[in-house]
């Protein structure tokens, strides 16, 4: 049985006044693939609205380490994606005018395709991406890639060991944050008093706008 908790309060400010605002079936994980139907749990995935800050969430949380250490997806099998990546990297370098950087860190790096954009612009890259083989296998393909979580602590002993960070890249990943202010606690000591931070994330309005409710599941706990 997998690892699950429901929360009780909102992600973001803590307050109770959630409100139910789309209520949807009970479902299995996505990409969580079984050889038979009959052992697969299934979980809520009411989305809910915090009254008191205007942030909307799913509070079924499932087990990260369930969830992604034996992760499956890799930002290459999604088609345009790596040409996405590319462009964005160098977007980046040419709005800073960074050609070069003592520490580029992308969270959630999976198999390393964006920082290897980055490694081209002469940027020391580090991902930090908890499925263990895909991070490893990200860093016999040359990008230096720790297979862990990123939290406060983890921030800490990463700025020990490298420096903190000129760029931090967060893509698809700020939404699947539960202890976000854990998180975000991390990336302020990771990175540099004059470094960049730079989110990327689905969009509520959008997903509204497109119908894409496909993209509520388990791994999107925040929806921005
Ligand atoms: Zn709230």
């Amino acid at each position: 049985m997998t690892q699950y908790y429901t929360r009780e309060t909102c992600r973001l400010c803590d307050s109770r006044d959630l409100r139910l605002v789309l209520p949807l079936s009970n479902s299995p994980l996505c990409d969580d693939y079984i050889e038979t139907q009959e052992d697969q749990s299934s979980y809520d995935l009411s989305v809910y609205l915090c009254e008191q800050c205007s942030f909307v969430q799913i509070n079924t949380i499932i087990d990260p380490k369930y969830v992604y250490r034996n992760y499956l997806y890799e930002t290459t099998s999604s088609h345009g994606l790596s040409e996405h990546f590319q462009h964005y990297a160098n977007q980046v370098c040419e709005t800073l005018n960074k050609y070069g950087s003592r520490l580029t860190v992308d969270i959630g790096s999976n198999d390393g395709t964006l920082l290897e954009y980055f490694k081209v612009n002469n940027h020391n890259v580090l991902g930090i991406e908890p499925a263990t083989q895909i991070a490893i296998a990200a860093t016999k393909r040359g990008i230096n890639t720790l297979p862990e979580f990123f939290d406060e602590k983890k921030a800490s002993e990463i700025v020990t060991r490298y420096g903190r960070a000129e760029i931090i890249t967060i893509n698809n990943l700020f939404a699947n944050v539960d202890h976000l202010n854990d998180f975000t606690k991390g990336l302020d000591i990771l990175l540099d008093d004059n470094g960049v931070l730079v989110i990327e994330s689905s969009y509520l309005i959008d997903m509204i706008d497109n119908m894409v409710f496909d993209f509520i599941y388990h791994e999107h706990l925040a929806l921005f």
